[in-house]
């Protein structure tokens, strides 16, 4: 079994955001647009702007450029969005991520994509049941979907990830055990699994508020657990709640991330941590453009000055999703916090650890499978520091 590493707490990731999609699958609550001639315009020429005015002397070590879907761009689209991340400089050894839906895949694209540098291909297949696939919203068909991961696999990416969804109105633990099946037979570099949220302003949230579909905990949770039990099993280790690997293909962008190390995101709703400041590019394209392109004062959802009190506490509630789990001298060190300030922490996981929900590790703890599936409530209940 693979052993997950802590991330260079140099790294700087890159991240970003296309917000076009074709059509609004039905559990969605991301930002998007539908794409149009002079909505790509605008947008590349906001976005040279916005790399020009957050520029940086350091190289980039991964780069994730999600959405929306950027698989919607044309293969001229896509040089370009590679000429400008490559001008803004990345490692020589760079993770180099693009998300793709099945549809939008064809031999050009990833002809574009290999040659401006993309090395790791994610592939939102969701599920491999057409019902489900329906219920989803998702405008794919499986058989399109199988198309596109077979069209990506021999393309000769050094790694391609699948993404499933479970917890879709209508389905069975045994559905979901053929999903599963499904993707260890596809033997992708990365699997990772998110159980279907309800968010509010989409057409499935709709459908709970008017009592025609029905959350079941219970079941999610055998879900996740089939999980953790079935794709370890399989070759494919688990090294966050969601999310698996064969051995030394874990996304290093996420970690970055969940480790709170540094990131810069462009494009709209794109969110940055650098330098002390967390905040979230505008989720409306034009006001997201206008300032970059006139050069006026650029207007942020979200704009917060991080304290390293903020940067430790977000680090140890990350922590508990991840597999390798925390290690409260690392912080203390990362951050320069003294390490009498984590009694209230440590004696809190001294408590899960007595309810068998925390396992230490050679001064590491982690959430044990019971403590996992409490997560966000053991989340909450974490002390502030030095409380
Ligand atoms: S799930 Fe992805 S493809 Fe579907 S609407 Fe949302 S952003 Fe677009």
């Amino acid at each position: 079994m693979g052993k997950t590493q802590e991330t260079n707490t140099q790294a700087l990731g890159l991240y970003v955001h296309v917000p076009f999609c074709s059509t609004t699958c039905d559990f969605c609550a991301f930002y998007q647009e539908r794409p149009s001639k002079k909505g790509f315009e605008d947008y590349f020429f906001a976005l040279e702007r916005d790399f020009q005015d957050h520029s940086t002397d350091k190289k980039f070590s991964t780069v994730f450029v999600g959405g929306g879907t950027p698989g919607l761009l044309s293969a001229e689209h896509i040089s370009k969005l590679c000429q400008l991340i490559n001008r803004a400089g990345v490692e020589k050894n760079c993770e180099w991520t693009v998300e793709v839906a099945p549809n939008e895949i064809d031999q050009e694209k990833i002809t574009a994509f290999l040659e401006g540098g993309v090395n790791r291909l994610s592939l939102g297949i969701q599920t491999f049941n057409q019902e489900f696939m329906d219920e989803l919203g998702r405008d794919h068909k499986v058989s399109r979907a199988l198309d596109a991961y077979n069209l990506v696999q021999k393309a000769g990416f050094e790694s391609v990830n699948i993404d499933l969804l479970f917890g879709a109105p209508g389905q069975e633990l045994s559905d979901w055990k053929e999903d599963l099946k499904k993707v260890v037979d596809l033997n992708p570099d990365h699997i990772s699994t998110y159980c279907l949220t309800f968010e509010e302003d989409t057409a499935l949230y709709a459908k709970l508020a008017k009592g025609k579909i029905a959350i079941d905990s219970e079941k999610e949770a055998a879900f996740y657990e089939w999980a953790w039990e079935y794709l370890p099993a399989q070759g494919f280790f688990q090294y966050e709640i969601s999310n698996y690997s064969k051995k030394g293909k874990e996304c290093r962008h996420n970690l970055n991330t969940w480790q709170m190390n540094e990131w810069i995101g462009y494009g709209p709703s794109a969110f940055s941590q650098y330098r002390g400041v967390r905040r979230k590019n505008s989720s409306n394209i034009e006001e997201w453009a206008k300032p970059l392109i006139q050069k006026s004062e650029k207007k942020y959802d979200e704009y917060v000055h991080l304290t390293k009190e903020d940067l430790v506490m977000d680090s140890v509630l990350f922590g508990l999703r991840v597999n390798m789990g925390i290690n409260l001298e690392h912080i203390s060190v990362k951050f320069g916090i003294a390490t009498h300030s984590f009694g209230s922490i440590e004696n809190f996981f001294d408590s899960l650890i007595e309810e068998g929900l925390m396992e230490k590790n050679q001064g590491r703890y982690s959430l044990s499978k019971n403590g996992r599936i409490r997560c966000d409530a053991i989340a909450a209940e974490v002390p502030e520091l030095g409380s």
